[in-house]
C-alpha cells in the first residue's frame, strides 16, 4: 500500500492527535497546578466537611463571586491529610451541575417516568403509606406469647446528609412505630 506525502502527513497528525501531551512524555504537573492557581486566585476560602459518610473529611471550599468554584481536600486534616475519596472530589459537580433533585419526584407503580409532584402530596402519600404497612403487618405479640410490639415489613436506611439530632429523631420515631430494621448511609 503507497502513501503520499500529504496522506501520511495527515494519518501521522491523526495519530499524535489522539495521544496526550503526557503520553508524548512532557510534564504536565506545572501546567496544571498554574491552571488550579489560575481557577482559585482571589477565591476566599472556606474550610468545611464532606458530608457523605462518618469520616467527615476536611474539606476546602473555593469561593469567588458568591459561587463555589473548587472544592479540594484539606491537608492540614490530621485524619485525611487532603485526601478525598470519590464522592468528597465530586462535591463540586454534586453542587452546581444541576444533578441534584430538588423537588418530590414520584414512579407509580409500573410506570418508568418520573412525576414532579408537591410536598404536600409526597408527604400524605408517604404518611398514609406508613399507616397502612404498619397497620396490615404490626406483631404485637412473638409465637411464644410474648410481647414485642414490632414491624419487620419496613425498612429504613437513613442518609449522610442527616446530621445527629436529626438521626435521633428518626431513629424515636421509627422505634415508635416499631421498626426494627434500619442502618444508616454514613455507617456503609
Ligand atoms: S465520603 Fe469520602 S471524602 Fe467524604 S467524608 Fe467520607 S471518606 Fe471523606
Amino acid at each position: 500500500m503507497e502513501f503520499s506525502r500529504r496522506g501520511f502527513l495527515k494519518i501521522a497528525g491523526a495519530g499524535i492527535a489522539g495521544l496526550s501531551l503526557g503520553q508524548l512524555g512532557f510534564d504536565l504537573e506545572p501546567v496544571k497546578a498554574y491552571a488550579f492557581t489560575m481557577k482559585i486566585e482571589g477565591a476566599k476560602e472556606v474550610i468545611s466537611i464532606c458530608p457523605f459518610c462518618s469520616c467527615g473529611c476536611n474539606t476546602i471550599f473555593s469561593v469567588k463571586d458568591g459561587k463555589i468554584v473548587s472544592v479540594e481536600g484539606d491537608p492540614d486534616y490530621p485524619v485525611s491529610e487532603g485526601a478525598l475519596c470519590a464522592k468528597g472530589a465530586a462535591l463540586l459537580s454534586m453542587h452546581g451541575e444541576g444533578h441534584r433533585v430538588t423537588k418530590p419526584l414520584y414512579r407509580a407503580p409500573y410506570s418508568d417516568t418520573w412525576e414532579e409532584k408537591s410536598w404536600d402530596w409526597m408527604l400524605e402519600r408517604i404518611a398514609r403509606r406508613v399507616k397502612e404497612t404498619r397497620d396490615g403487618n404490626f406483631i404485637a405479640k412473638d409465637d411464644k406469647g410474648r410481647q414485642v410490639n414490632r414491624l419487620e415489613a419496613m425498612f429504613q436506611l437513613g442518609t449522610s446528609q442527616m446530621d445527629n439530632e436529626e438521626c435521633a429523631l428518626s431513629h424515636q420515631m421509627l422505634r415508635s412505630l416499631g421498626v426494627v430494621h434500619m442502618d444508616h448511609q454514613a455507617r456503609i
